[in-house]
C-alpha cells in the first residue's frame, strides 16, 4: 500500500487498471484530470478502443480558499466513500456504485456518470426535469429515514454517528453559511452595488435570531446522515435520470437541511431566469416550472416519509398519536430556514452559483441577486411560520 500522494495520470492509470473484472487486459487507458482542483482530484480513465471507463476521486489535505491553503482532513474521502455506498445501497438507481476505495491514498473508485449532465448547467440551459422531484423526494426520504432513530436500533445509530464525524467539512458550513453573511469577514465575496443588501444582512436583529436557531440545529441535532452538500451541482442528471454526487460533506444532521439545500437551489436557479430567457413567455413557463419542482420536491418527500414510517419504523414509540405530524411539520420548518440560508450565502457569501454569476448582463444580475437575497431573508426569517408544503411558495412569492 502506498502512503498519501496525489496521483499522476500514470498512476491513476495502473490503478484503474489493477481494478479487478472492470477494463480488459488489451484495454488502452487514457486519463483525464476533470476535477475544479480545489478540494479534489477527479480522474477520469477511458478504455480508448470503447466500452469501459470510471472515475478516481482522490482527495487533496487543503482546500484553496481565498489564495490560502485551509487544512482538510483526508478522512472525508472514506467518509464520502462509506455514504456512497450507503446511498448505492439505499437508492440504488440514483447514485454511483462504487466499485473500489483506497482509504490510505483518499481515493474512491466509482462508476462514470459523464453520459449524465450537471443538473446546474442543465437548469441553466432551460432543460426540464420532470422526474426529478419524484427522484430527490426518494432519495431524501430513504437515505433520511433509514439512518435516523425512526429506523435504527439506537445503539447502532451512535456507532453510525461516530463514524460519521466530519469537523472540517461542518466547520466550513458553519463559517460560510451560518456565520460570515452576518458580520464583516474576509471570507465574504460580493460586488461594491451589494453593500446596501449586506449591510442590512450585518444589521437586521430578527434575522440573527432566526440564522442562530438554524445554526444551532445544524451544530447539534443528529438526525439523520445527511449527504451535506446537496446543490445541483452534487446532482448528475437527464430528464430520466438522476445521480447524486459528492457527499463529502456527510455528517448527522437535522433532515431539512438537505431538503432545503435542493429547494435553495431551484431557487437560485429561478431567480435567474430573467438573465437567461429573453422571451417573456417562455421565461414565465420556466419560472412557473420550477416553483412547481419546488412544491413536488417538499410533496415526493413527505409523502415517502411518510409510508416509510408507517410501513417500516423500528422505534417503539413511532406509532405516538401526532408524533409523525409534529416531526414531519419541524422538517418542513427546517427545509424553509435552511434553504434561505443557503441562498443568501451564494449572494454575498465566499462561493457563489453559476445560475446567476455567469449572467452576462450587470443589470439583470443585479436584479438576480436582489431577488434571490430577498427570497432567501424571507424563508429564514418567516421558517418558523411555515405549517405546510404551498407556505413555501407562498413566502417566495411574498418576497419575489
Ligand atoms: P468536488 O467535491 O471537488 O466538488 P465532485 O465529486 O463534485 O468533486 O466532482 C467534480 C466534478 O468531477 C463533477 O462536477 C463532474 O464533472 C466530475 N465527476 C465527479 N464524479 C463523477 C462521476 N462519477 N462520473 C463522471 N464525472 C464525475
Ligand atoms: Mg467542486
Ligand atoms: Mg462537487
Ligand atoms: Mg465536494
Amino acid at each position: 500500500m502506498s502512503t498519501y500522494h496525489p496521483l499522476t495520470i500514470e498512476e491513476a492509470i495502473s490503478l484503474a487498471r489493477g481494478i479487478p473484472g472492470h477494463f480488459p487486459a488489451d484495454a488502452a487507458l487514457a486519463c483525464e484530470e476533470i476535477g475544479d482542483g480545489n478540494l479534489n482530484l477527479v480522474f477520469h480513465i477511458t478504455d480508448q478502443n470503447g466500452g469501459k471507463s470510471l472515475i478516481i476521486k482522490q482527495a487533496l489535505p487543503y482546500a484553496k480558499v481565498v489564495g490560502e491553503s485551509w487544512p482538510l482532513s483526508l478522512d472525508r474521502a472514506r467518509i464520502e466513500r462509506e455514504a456512497l455506498q450507503l446511498q448505492y445501497r439505499l437508492c440504488p438507481g440514483l447514485a454511483p456504485e462504487v466499485y473500489a476505495y483506497d482509504d490510505r491514498l483518499a481515493i474512491t473508485v466509482m462508476e462514470d456518470l459523464s453520459d449524465h449532465t450537471i443538473m446546474r448547467k442543465g437548469l441553466i440551459d432551460g432543460v426540464a426535469y420532470p422526474l426529478f422531484a419524484e427522484h430527490i423526494g426518494e432519495f431524501l426520504a430513504r437515505t433520511l429515514f433509514f439512518t435516523s432513530d425512526l429506523a435504527m436500533n439506537p445503539q447502532e445509530k451512535k456507532e453510525q454517528v461516530k463514524k460519521f464525524i466530519n469537523p472540517d467539512l461542518c466547520k466550513i458550513t458553519e463559517d460560510l453559511i451560518f456565520e460570515d453573511p452576518y458580520k464583516p469577514s474576509a471570507n465574504n465575496n460580493y460586488p461594491e452595488y451589494l453593500e446596501d443588501e449586506a449591510r442590512s444582512l450585518r444589521e437586521d436583529a430578527a434575522l440573527h435570531l432566526e440564522v442562530a436557531l438554524l445554526r444551532e440545529a445544524f451544530l447539534t441535532r443528529a438526525e439523520a446522515l445527511l449527504h451535506g452538500d446537496l446543490h445541483t451541482g452534487s446532482i448528475f442528471a437527464t430528464p430520466e435520470s438522476t445521480k447524486v454526487i459528492d457527499p463529502e460533506f456527510a455528517y448527522y444532521g437535522p433532515m431539512g437541511f438537505d431538503v432545503g439545500a435542493v429547494i435553495a437551489n431551484l431557487l437560485l436557479n429561478y431567480a435567474s431566469r430573467p438573465g437567461w430567457t429573453k422571451d417573456p413567455a417562455a421565461r414565465r413557463e420556466t419560472e412557473q416550472r420550477l416553483l412547481s419542482m419546488v412544491s413536488e420536491i417538499w410533496q415526493e418527500f413527505e409523502t415517502r416519509f411518510r409510508k416509510l414510517w408507517d410501513e417500516e419504523a423500528k422505534d417503539p414509540m413511532a406509532g405516538s398519536p401526532g408524533y409523525q405530524d409534529v416531526y414531519v411539520a419541524k422538517v418542513l420548518r427546517d427545509t424553509a430556514g435552511f434553504a434561505g440560508c443557503k441562498m443568501i450565502r451564494r449572494i454575498v457569501g465566499l462561493s457563489h452559483v453559476a445560475d446567476i454569476d455567469a449572467i452576462e448582463d450587470e443589470r439583470l444580475r443585479e436584479e438576480a441577486q436582489r431577488k434571490a437575497l430577498a427570497i432567501g431573508k424571507h424563508l429564514v426569517k418567516h421558517h418558523r411560520t411555515v405549517t405546510n408544503g404551498e407556505d413555501i411558495l407562498r413566502l417566495v412569492k411574498q418576497a419575489a
